[in-house]
């Protein structure tokens, strides 16, 4: 049988290739994002204790009452937005999901929707799939050639009639870049006579560096009425395994998203938003200590690399740095990367995989969300090259 494939030129995702090879190879894995250490014990405990306690049978079609209570009080301590749990916090299979359903809920054929390169793999797929057609600006890099940030000029030219949706991601994988103060002023600017809505993927919202803001778009009342904002806890509590994340969006959007969400996969796993709800409400301070705690592990690696050929600029936010290798090789950065897992023994992610137009950049992107140990290890590899 021959079939016709709705994503022809989509191959494995550049996560699972190179974590793959990483294994083949015994090399160090700081390609795909995952925390090299357990998430608290007070909640794994939590979730023991639920698994034990008849906690698992379905969880309400929008999450339990008691994760999206804590998903509430988060968002109002943090970005000062007082969210409604009945009608505008959904929980979700990760952000993966939750992206999913708000760009299926609201795109329609013909649509187009606007994403900034480099981009996040998943947006585009998904806009596909509902007929859309992704329109890709690419982030303005700095003269210094490590500053990215979004290129409102070239995203206000970008917008069009058909324009139904832009999809933002700030912290930003794998840049780092961070929003400044009066970016949601100007894209409010930009997008108030238009029927373009927003999707915010905000997934390293509480790992952003020296003292910089998050700014969400919970926190602008403007665009809020515009926004489905999708996290996750994948990466706030170290456990991307459980794919436990949230949409919070306005009633209207929230409906829209909630008759997706319930096809795609009704509700997520109960024990472990039983377990989230009873550490985090317990635990409030969790989410502030991330930002140090990362910060750390930022400056050890860029400080363990001080003496290699690479260029770089610590990064802003995520737990991803980039690695300017244009004094060491000028190489495609796919082939690099791979070639480097293999001789080196050091797994990256090459950035011109999320971006559409041709990209003469000579970066890698290295996951420091690992022990001391094995950024020790890597980096004395690296500091070899
Ligand atoms: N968006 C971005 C920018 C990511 O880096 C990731 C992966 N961590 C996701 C979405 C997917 O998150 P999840 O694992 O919760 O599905
Ligand atoms: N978000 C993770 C990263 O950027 C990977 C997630 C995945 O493997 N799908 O590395």
């Amino acid at each position: 049988m021959r079939l016709s494939s709705k994503l022809p030129d989509v191959g494995t995702t550049i996560f699972t290739v190179m974590s793959r090879l990483a294994d083949e190879t015994g090399a160090i894995n700081l390609s795909q994002g995952f925390p090299g250490f357990d998430p608290p014990e007070a909640l794994t405990d939590r979730i023991h204790w639920h698994l034990t306690n008849g906690g698992n049978q379905y969880a309400p079609m929008d999450g339990t009452p008691a994760l999206r209570q804590v998903i509430a009080d988060k968002n109002l301590f943090f970005q000062g937005r007082s969210l409604d749990v009945d009608t505008e916090i959904t929980v979700c299979a990760g952000a993966t999901e939750g992206l999913f359903s708000a760009i299926s809920a609201v795109v329609h054929p013909g649509d187009e929707v606007i994403v900034l390169d480099p981009a996040y793999d998943s947006y585009e797929p998904a806009v596909r799939l509902s007929g859309g057609i992704a329109r890709h600006v690419p982030l303005r890099i700095d003269d210094n050639g490590h500053d990215f940030h979004p290129d409102w000029q070239r995203i206000g030219d970008a917008i069009n009639r058909k324009t139904r949706l832009l999809v933002l991601n700030f912290p930003h994988n794998p840049t780092g870049a961070v929003l400044a103060e009066d970016d949601l002023d100007t894209l409010a600017d930009l997008i108030r006579d238009t029927r373009c809505l927003l999707v915010a993927d905000e997934v390293y919202e509480h790992i952003v560096f020296d003292g910089e803001a998050h700014r969400s778009l919970l926190s602008h009342d403007e665009l809020w009425e515009r926004s489905l904002v999708i996290s996750s806890f994948g990466k706030t509590v170290h456990a991307t395994g459980w794919k436990i994340g949230y949409c919070a969006a306005p009633p209207e959007l929230t409906e829209e998203f909630r008759r997706v969400h319930q096809f795609t996969t009704f509700s997520v796993s109960s024990p472990m938003q039983h377990g989230l709800a009873d550490y985090l409400g317990s635990h409030p301070g969790w989410c502030r200590d991330l930002p140090a705690f990362y910060e750390h592990k930022r400056d050890l690696f860029c400080k363990l690399l001080e003496d290699s050929r690479f260029r770089l600029r610590p990064a802003r936010s995520t737990f991803f740095q980039i690695l300017d290798y244009g004094g060491i090789s000028d190489e495609i950065d796919e082939s690099l990367a791979k070639r480097w897992t293999r001789e080196i023994g050091v797994a990256s992610i090459p950035l011109t995989v999320f971006c559409e137009t041709p990209f003469t950049g000579t970066r890698l992107r290295f996951c420091f969300g690992k022990d001391d140990a094995t950024l020790e290890a890597a980096a004395e590899r690296l500091c070899r090259l």
